[in-house]
């Protein structure tokens, strides 16, 4: 057995295998601390078909399966890339302000200096600093349960990102979390996998590959070598919390894109944990995608925005905007498709369109939005969730949605990509 690491703060750590009764590891799944809204859809954990159209009032089926899946090729996962490690931190800024601290997050905000901002705006700073100066720890948010071969100190890493990004959520918006089971094995751990997510779930569940629905899988030929975070959504959880199946193989290596994935889906988890995971797509993804990306240049001193926002331009709906209405176009085509036609658009121009909101009303309003949408009640039954979204930023900025797209983010991105 792999020498286990002392995580001291970690306290829900469940060490499968070792001398843990099987009751405790049960009774140490806390209750459901109120979660602030229950997703109605019926959410798969499986590919499903985007069996909604734009014209839709309601998305039948959850399709942030689908997306998870593909994002990983969509945000750049290339498993040909050369390999570095997670903690390969900037020389310079590691030693220009060293830090005792145990969460590598909190230590990269300590020796954050906004340098030189090429490549990403302003807005940027903005985030990393709300980021840095609001961010209070809580473990509790996430609960690890760790197989008996399981690599701890990557497994820990992964859920330090977790923890890091879901507590940010949770103080600045003031909002409830739910928690999340991360289930966190290695190829050797098979058994082990089974028992412990297929009690959580109320779903068949798979086992991660390259060509299963298993989650954002990526390695070459050897398992061994296999990154898998799998999410399944409070929908189909048999608590109604989310859970987390987390494949690392025994020879995984954390490159930067495998060290960011947590900074990117503990976004959505907030967005699961409110229920803010059914608005329009490219809405949902931009949010992560600009977190994630600020959080790329808080810990390495870059992002690759640029990469990103380029994609859209080879998406099969291609995204070369000439004018306001080749963009306004986009985003009412793109308002449902989570997968080829517009799979760049969503990372790219969707976190360009976030940036602008704070751009133009600033962070503590942008986190009001969070709560405000909450509050609006839907037109009727059948109306999408999208709706409470438009309704709220009119409430908190006294704008229409569809008019500021058009007025002031559609003119943005004629900007961006001219
Ligand atoms: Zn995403």
């Amino acid at each position: 057995m792999k020498k286990i690491i002392a995580i001291a703060s970690l306290t829900t750590l469940v060490l499968a295998g070792c001398a843990v009764p099987q009751q405790q590891i049960l009774r140490s799944v806390p209750a459901n601390p109120s979660p602030v809204e229950t997703i109605e859809e019926t959410a798969a954990p499986v590919d499903v078909a985007e069996n909604y159209s734009s014209t839709s009032a309601k998305p039948l089926r959850l399709i942030e399966e689908t997306i998870a899946r593909e994002e990983a090729i969509a945000l750049g996962e290339d498993a040909s890339a050369p390999a570095t490690t997670a903690t390969s931190r900037p020389t310079s800024q590691a030693e220009s302000k060293p830090t005792n601290s145990a969460n590598e997050w909190l230590a990269a905000c300590k020796s954050y200096t906004p340098g030189n901002s090429a490549g990403s705006p302003q807005v940027y700073t903005t985030i990393i600093n709300d980021v840095c100066a609001n961010t209070k720890l809580d473990y509790s948010l996430v609960k690890v349960v760790a197989g008996p071969t399981v690599d701890r100190a990557k497994l820990q890493q992964y859920v330090d990102s977790t923890v890091f990004v879901m507590s940010y959520w949770q103080s600045r918006t003031g909002l409830t979390l739910k928690p999340l089971t991360i289930v966190g094995f290695s190829e050797f751990d098979t058994d082990f996998w089974k028992k412990e997510v297929g009690s959580r779930v109320n779903v068949d569940i798979e086992y991660p590959g390259l060509s299963t629905a298993g989650g954002h899988c990526g390695y070459g030929d050897n398992i061994a070598d296999a990154f898998c975070p799998k999410n399944y959504p409070s929908p189909v959880t048999k608590d109604g919390n989310i859970v987390l199946s987390l494949l690392l193989g025994s020879d995984v290596v954390i490159n930067r894109f495998r060290h960011l994935v947590p900074a990117h889906e503990a976004v959505h988890m907030f967005q699961d944990s409110v229920g803010q995971s059914h608005y329009t797509v490219w809405y949902v993804e931009g949010q992560a995608s600009l977190f994630e990306m600020a959080l790329q240049r808080l810990f390495y001193g870059s992002t690759n925005r640029i990469e990103v926002l380029e994609r859209a331009r080879t998406d099969k709906n291609d995204f070369n905007p000439k004018n306001v209405q080749d963009v306004m176009a986009h985003l009412r085509e793109c308002r449902v498709s989570g997968s080829d036609p517009c799979r760049g658009f969503r990372n790219g121009p969707g976190s360009a369109i976030h940036e602008k909101i704070i751009i133009d009303f600033g962070i503590d309003s942008y986190m009001k939005l969070m709560t405000v949408i909450l509050e609006q009640k839907p037109l009727n039954s059948e109306e999408w969730m999208e709706g409470l979204l438009f309704r709220g930023f009119e409430a908190t900025y006294s704008t229409e949605w569809w008019d500021w797209l058009e007025t002031s983010a559609a003119p943005y991105l004629v900007k961006l990509y001219n």
